[in-house]
Parts: C-alpha cells; structure tokens; sequence
C-alpha cells in the first residue's frame, strides 16, 4: 500500500465508525515531502491546530489521532464527535487556521465526513507563489518549479519555527527564574533573611515586600533572555551594557513596588547575567551545558572587577566599591567574572539527585554557599571577624545538621543584626540552574 492508499485507508476505518475526521497536511512540492524543516514546522502548527480546534470546541479523539512521517509527507489524522457544531461549521474553522496562520497557505487542515469524504467549501485559494492565479490552477499546470517553491518556502519555516522555539525558550527560563527567587524567598527559617515567618535583620521589609518587588521586577526577565538570546556580537563584554541597562529599569521597577527599599538589587544583576547567559546558550542549541553556560558569564563580566571596583570612584558611590576597598572582596561582581564559582563549586553539588525541591535540601544548600561566600552584605553591616564566626557556624551545622546547630547560626544572626544577603542571592541563582538542568525546556 503506497502512502496515499494508506491514508485513504485510515480515513476509511474512522468513517466505518460513523464519525467525521479532521487531518493536516502541508503542500510541499517536489521531493522529499518531508525533511527536519518541514518536520518542525508541521509540529509547531500541528499543536497550534489542536489548540485552536479545542478552543472552538470542536471535540477531538486524541487518543485515536495518527500521526506519521512517509513518502507523502508529515500527515495527522483525528477523528471527531461534531456535537453541537455542523460539519460547516467544522470546515469553517479549518479554513479559519488557515488563513490566520502566518503560513497558513503551506497548509491544508481538511475535514472529511462521515462517509470518509473531503467536505469542500467551493472557495478557491489563491497561489501563495505568484499571488496571481488560483492555487489548484499553478499546480495543475506546473507553473512553477518546485525548486523554486521549495526555495520559496523553507526559509519562512525556518523563520517561523525559531519564532516559536525563541517563544518557548523566554517563557520557561522566565518561569524558572521566577520560581527559583520565590522559592529562596520562602525558604523558612534563614538565619537573618526575610523568610515567611521573620524579618529576619532587616526592619524595613518583610516577605510582602519581597512579593512586590519580585512581581515587579518579573516582566522584565523575558527581556533578558530575549537579549542574550539575539545577542550576536563575539565580543561578548559588549553584553554587559545591554544586560545592565534593562538592570536599571529592574531596579526603578523595585524602588517603585517597594518604597525605595533594596531587596533585589544583587539579584537583579546575578539572574539578569544568569537569564541572558541561558538565552544566549539556547540560541545555539537545545541543551543546557554548564561549561557552555559558565564560558558565556566568563566572556561578558570578563575583568568585571578591576574595571568596575579596582579602577572606579571614591569610596561612599555604592557599599560594593566601599567594601572592596576596605576588605579586597569583591561580593557579587567577584562572583559573576568566576562563572558563579560559589554556585557550582559548594551550591549546586549539594541539589545534585534532587528529583524535586523540599526545604532540607536548599537549607543545607545555603549553608554550603554562606560557609564559603564572603557575603559582602555581612561585611557591610559589621567586620571581618563577624563574618568569620558566622561561616563557622554555617560550616558546623552543614557538617552535623541538627535543629541546635542550625538554630545557632539563625541566633548568631539575630545577636549580630547581620544578613547573608549575598549567599541567598546565590542560593536564588543555585536553584535556577539546578531548574534549568532538571526541566524539559522544550
Ligand atoms: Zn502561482
């Protein structure tokens, strides 16, 4: 049975149960039918056909459908229960696809009766290559060469298709970021950290405020990766100023929800690098690669240090340019040119097998991060020696967890009105790579 035979076959056996059904094909001139262009482009529509049939309430056998590659091309087959709709009415949503399809003309949605019968609607189209004659007309006729229609055609399904895949692409790292900073926000107790509970140190804001400004800051993360994800530059320093730019913005939005209170200024810089540098990757294939990943951050914050603490302002600009020059640490721009070493070095090991996040694993997640970073927010607020007993202790329950041990850092915390900002910061940025290695992206 060749292709064509076996299609008919199947549209048969629907109708031997008396129901109507609905197939999709495209018009590919020429020969192969189908090749990975094609392919993907018919699964973008395919989806968006299902979708617009079942927003129109057209009811669907999907466990029924076909779907195949052959000869004849990509070919799905549904059958459907009309319900309350007529068959025209069917077919006019069809045709409805179709033309608001921005290439609908490569597509024939078609509905066949309850005999197995196309239903045709009588309207004629309009050749989608020279615009002039009747579709049926150029082909009867051969008028043009398939060459040149398959020229014609396969860059805009090209075009098309990555349209789709960069939409895919912004909304779930987006979602994934949103997720990550809400799920260190609600992480519960940190020690000195606003969490569900407590205020922690801070008296100037609480969890609500954190609810504000993470929603304001939201919209903007589709930016981000939409940036990195056309940034085709090779000298990727360049990035910095566009990535710190839609930053700005970010943090007008924060001050804005907020009341000018700081809470995301440090993740604000750390996810919007970790966004562009994930939307950059995804431009370049399908897969998350943390080499890959940490090369992109390495290339655009590249001497970020020197250029920004070593040889910038005075001291009282910012408490990073302070704190860098009292103690040499350089707090999160010191963690971005390292490719997020604190992140993958004591972060991310300890989410390593977690098929799916509870508290016990971020909590002992936080303590690796916060014995290591030298947290500048700490440093800021108090003294060397300070953030010295308070990487121990985080070290003494990471190494024995108990509830004592742990309390004793939340305590000590509480006695010194000091706060791990920067460690939760990266705690944030741990759980939107360990989200993006653990999700199907696509
Ligand atoms: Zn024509």
């Amino acid at each position: 049975m060749d292709a064509r035979d076996h299609r008919a076959y199947l549209k048969s056996q629907i109708a031997l149960k008396g129901l109507p059904s609905i197939s999709l094909t495209l018009n590919i001139p020429g020969y192969p039918k189908s090749n990975p262009t094609v392919k993907t482009f018919f699964d973008y529509c395919l989806r968006d056909f299902n979708y617009f049939l079942k927003a129109q309430l057209v009811n669907l056998f999907d466990v029924e459908s076909v779907e195949l590659s052959d000869e004849a091309g990509d070919f799905y087959l549904v059958p459907c229960n009309p319900g309350n709709l007529t068959l025209d009415e069917i077919k006019r949503h069809c045709e409805s696809f179709e033309q608001t399809h921005p290439l609908g003309r490569f597509i024939d949605a078609d509905l066949n009766d309850a005999h197995g019968n196309t239903v045709s609607s009588g309207k004629s189209k309009i050749c989608f290559f020279c615009l002039e004659r009747e579709a049926i007309e150029c082909r009867r006729e051969n008028a043009h060469k398939p060459e040149e229609l398959r020229a014609f055609m396969f860059p805009k399904m090209e075009d098309f298709s990555r349209q789709q895949y960069e939409n895919k692409i912004v909304k779930k790292l987006s979602s994934l970021a949103l997720q990550a900073i809400l799920a260190e926000i609600s992480l519960s107790p940190k020690p000195g950290l606003v969490d569900k509970f407590s205020s922690g140190s801070h008296s100037d804001m609480n969890y609500q405020t954190f609810l504000s400004s993470t929603s304001a800051i939201f919209p903007y993360f589709s930016e981000l990766v939409l940036a990195g994800f056309n940034f085709e530059d090779n000298n990727l320093l360049r990035a910095l100023p566009l990535i710190r730019r839609i930053g700005l913005r970010m943090e007008t939005a924060m001050n804005e929800s907020t009341r000018n209170v700081n809470t995301q200024k440090g993740i604000i810089f750390l996810m919007g690098l970790a966004l562009f540098s994930c939307g950059k990757l995804f431009s370049q294939g399908e897969r998350f690669n943390i080499i890959e990943f940490r090369a992109i951050l390495l290339g655009i914050c590249r001497n970020l240090v020197r250029n920004e603490l070593k040889e910038s302002s005075p001291a009282g600009i910012s408490h990073g340019i302070d704190i860098f020059l009292s103690y040499g640490y350089g707090g999160a721009r010191a963690e971005a040119e390292s490719g997020f070493e604190t992140v993958f070095k004591y972060g991310l090991p300890k989410l390593e097998g977690v098929a799916q996040l509870t508290d016990q694993p971020l909590i002992e997640c936080f303590l690796a991060i916060a014995a290591n970073n030298m947290d500048t927010n700490i440093l800021y607020r108090r003294n060397y020696e300070v953030l010295t007993q308070f990487q121990n202790l985080c070290k003494t329950a990471l190494g024995n967890f108990t509830d004592q041990n742990y309390c004793a850092v939340i305590d000590y915390c509480k006695a010194e009105n000091i706060s791990p900002g920067g460690s939760a910061d990266l705690l944030a940025v741990t759980i939107f790579v360990w989200s993006v290695l653990n999700t199907k992206i696509l």
